[in-house]
């Protein structure tokens, strides 16, 4: 059996992994994978229980599961507790507990949804690309000085660190993942300024050559920013260091046009974790208009990567693009002329669409 730990967090969260449990037990009836699944909670939902948004021991469970399951955390009513209390402390803490060290971010453009695209159709047209983020590195975790006096003018610093290993772990991974789609990685740097950006490029270019059938590039990241808005199409893969992904992953999301259908992935040392790249929208939490897609296509790549279920991630989203195609629309995604869904309809029609 296959231990899947869900947690579903607050707001929509409950919503959205219910809908992507039902999904992944129909996928499992037809590709009889052996999936079983332990709930624990994590958010403002385990502050409540327990006091403390992540628990050591749904650290402890996630560290033993063969995948996370997570739908997103937090809410006004958490937002005037202490940092270290706050329901985002809960992500934190299971990045760290479980060595999450990459992001991987994949950018689809739905023909059916092109319109939603703030970019000309022509030119997102067939665009589908994936960001591959170092998540536990660079300046984020750097040495730094929130203030500090010199010549008699404050001033601050952070500090941006890799190592060769840090680079080659992340840099494996994303050839590997090239590997398993069309085969080019575009790495993304600031060599032509930054001494770690140049340690960076010197590593991709040394793994590269364990991988002669996976096409490389380099860009510098002002470029690879206006590349991404400019030709999305070009890309497959992009492999970049933490802060450079934080920034582009995010520009690369709006190019689909819909927040609620975007997956992700947290690959970790002992376990990795997958989510939806949205929030816990407590605008809409409760009314059963939450768009699951996003879950789902997440509960997707748990079973490619984790799991290495490709025939039935791919079930998955083969499914989701027929929902679409076939008009069916939650709030979010619904323009005149398409049929409006809740959650829990929509969640039926994938499921009968597996
Ligand atoms: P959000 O992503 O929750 O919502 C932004 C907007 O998009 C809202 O109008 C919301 O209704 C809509 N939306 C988001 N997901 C949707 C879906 N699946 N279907 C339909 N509509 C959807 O971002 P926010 O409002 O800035 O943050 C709300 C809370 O979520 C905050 O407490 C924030 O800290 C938290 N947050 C958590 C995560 C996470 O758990 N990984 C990520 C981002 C924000």
């Amino acid at each position: 059996m296959k231990k899947i730990i869900v947690i579903p967090g607050d707001g929509i969260g409950q919503e959205i992994t219910a809908s992507a449990v039902e999904v992944l037990r129909k996928v499992d009836e037809k590709f009889k994978i052996g999936l079983e699944y332990d709930y624990r909670d994590a958010g403002g939902t385990s502050y409540e229980k327990f006091g403390t948004p992540l628990t050591d021991e749904a650290l402890d469970a996630c560290k033993k599961a063969d995948g996370v399951l997570f739908g997103a955390v937090g809410g006004k009513k958490w937002d005037s507790l202490p940092v270290h209390l706050r329901p985002e402390k809960a992500i934190f803490g299971l990045r760290k507990g479980l060595g999450l060290f990459a992001n991987l971010r994949p950018t689809k453009v739905y023909p059916e949804l092109i319109n939603s695209s703030p970019l000309k159709k022509e030119l997102v047209d067939g665009s589908d690309l994936l960001i591959v983020r170092e998540l536990v590195g660079g300046i984020y975790f750097g040495p730094r000085c929130e203030s500090e006096t010199k010549d008699g003018v404050e001033q601050a610093w952070d500090t941006e660190i890799y190592s060769v290993p840090e680079i080659e772990r992340i840099t494996k991974l994303a050839f590997e993942t090239a590997k398993l789609r069309r085969g080019k990685v575009t790495s993304v740097d600031k060599a032509n300024v930054l001494a770690a950006s140049r340690l960076w490029r010197k590593v991709v270019n040394d793994v590269a050559k364990d991988f002669p059938d996976v096409e490389l590039n380099h860009l510098y990241v002002d470029n690879a920013a206006m590349q991404l808005v400019l030709n999305p199409k070009q890309f497959d893969v992009i492999v970049t260091n933490n802060i450079f992904g934080d920034i582009l992953s995010d520009e690369a999301s709006v190019i689909g046009g819909s927040i609620g259908l975007m997956p992700s992935a947290s690959i970790g040392e002992l376990t990795s974790l997958y989510e939806p790249i949205h929030g816990s929208a407590p605008d809409i939490a409760g009314k059963g208009i939450a768009n699951p897609m996003g879950t789902i296509l997440s509960a997707a790549m748990l079973l490619r990567y984790s799991l290495k279920q490709d025939d039935a991630a791919r079930a998955i989203e083969t499914a989701v693009e027929k929902t679409l195609a076939d008009g069916w629309r939650t709030a979010d995604i619904f323009t005149d002329g398409f049929k409006k869904v809740g959650t829990d309809e929509v969640t039926e029609i994938i499921i009968k669409n597996i």
